[in-house]
């Protein structure tokens, strides 16, 4: 029988279906809390997105999405509720919190969703708030695109925006790696491993990324740069056959140019989904949610550059705000955060699931601790 959401207290509300969600779902459910998953519409983050993950512990090879799958199911048969369904509004100014759920989209709590087990959308408890004793963030980050002709077609079949992931497919290839911050450095370092060569394409005349970062580029032969320039279209049938590139100044290259290229890896940056939780939680100036554990490596970051605080994100940040005997806790009691929308550096479905681990084992002794 399907249950439909009503007004009552719950233990935990997670934010987000993707790999952090899942987890801290599976060790919550199991330690008997019953987490309620608001896991999006539609859910499964960029899990669903990417084809096949082979660095996932565990799995040889497995599809994106049916890794998520087999997450939500592990999650369900110990009682989580999983709701695929977006929030739109939280309050977290008193406990218990808030959570509005978004009014589109079908709610099924218990099981996975199918079009026979869909709620009646009138159903008058459907989209009432939701109160909560504590909540972990978990709604991810999404990888920018260029947004040129041909790129979203070939998503998959050759541009990507993880060499982590698809590094591996490019044995031997020729590929272009677009940014110039430290992401798309540690692109092009890894693809080296695997390709042939490496092109790094970059709109100015200089990178952002960090110097270290920089000379690791300049002094591998692999790697050759391509200053201000863009990328205007992405190219080919079935799979990448090529990039067409524009110079920003109409100096160093003819006004357009054709490199022929394998795979095209974009590295301009990602954006957390975490617009909603911004006059609730403290946000880094990207929207990351800041966590204790964040705060205190930028807290010892600055001592150790001596500059007491002064750098752009104390302003934003006030480290009275964050409980240190907790790593996953946000700058509000109760509400922890964990995956990409967190995770400035590493971005993997592994690493994701980690963070959610620890906060669902925080949440577990926080809330302990909350009703002694
Ligand atoms: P980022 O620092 O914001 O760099 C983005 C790069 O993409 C910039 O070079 C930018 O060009 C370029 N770009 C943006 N939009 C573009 C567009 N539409 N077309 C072409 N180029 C475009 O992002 P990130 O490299 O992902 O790094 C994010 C944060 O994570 C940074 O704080 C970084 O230091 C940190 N991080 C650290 C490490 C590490 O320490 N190992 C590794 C990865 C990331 P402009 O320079 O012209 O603006």
């Amino acid at each position: 029988m399907l249950e439909v959401i009503s007004v009552i207290m719950e233990n935990v509300i997670i934010i987000g279906g993707g790999p952090a969600g899942l987890s801290a779902a599976i060790y919550l459910a199991r330690a008997g809390l019953s987490p309620l998953v608001f896991a999006g519409s539609p859910p499964g983050g960029q899990l669903t997105l990417t084809s096949e993950v082979e660095n996932f512990p565990g799995h040889d090879s497995i599809l994106g999405s049916e890794l998520i799958e087999k997450m939500r199911k592990q999650a369900q048969r110990f009682g989580a509720k999983i709701v695929d369904e977006n929030v739109f509004k939280v309050d977290f100014s008193k406990r218990p919190f808030i959570i509005s759920p978004a009014s589109s989209g079908s709610v099924v709590i218990g099981q996975s969703q199918s079009e026979s087990e869909k709620t009646d959308s009138t159903d008058s408890n459907r989209f009432q708030p939701i109160s909560t004793k504590s909540v972990i963030i978990a709604t991810g980050a999404k990888a920018l695109w260029l947004n040129v002709p041909g790129e979203q077609e070939l998503r998959g079949k050759g541009v990507s925006a993880c060499a982590t992931c698809d590094g591996f497919f490019f044995k031997d290839k020729v590929v272009a790696v677009v940014g110039g911050g430290d992401t798309a450095m540690e692109e092009a370092l890894t693809l080296t491993k695997f390709a042939k060569k490496v092109y790094i394409i970059h709109r100015r005349d200089s990178f952002r990324a960090s110097k270290i970062m920089q000379e690791r580029v300049f002094s591998n032969k692999k790697i050759e740069v391509i200053w201000n320039a863009q990328v205007v279209e992405v190219m080919g049938k079935n799979r990448l056959e090529g990039i067409k590139i524009k110079s920003t100044r109409g100096e160093n290259l003819p006004q357009f140019k054709i490199l022929a290229v394998d795979g095209l890896f974009v590295a301009i940056g990602h954006k957390p989904d975490t617009e909603i939780f911004a006059s609730q939680v403290e946000l880094d100036k990207k929207g990351y949610v800041y966590t204790s554990i964040r705060i205190a490596i930028e807290y010892i970051k600055n001592q150790i550059s001596n500059s007491k605080m002064t750098n752009q994100n104390s302003k934003i940040f006030n480290i009275k705000k964050y409980n240190f005997d907790y790593q996953m806790i946000t700058s509000v009691p109760g509400v922890f955060a964990a995956g990409d929308c967190v995770d400035i550096y590493y971005r993997q479905a592994a690493t994701a699931s980690g963070m959610g681990v620890s906060a669902a084992l925080e949440v577990e002794r926080w809330l302990e601790s909350s009703i002694k």
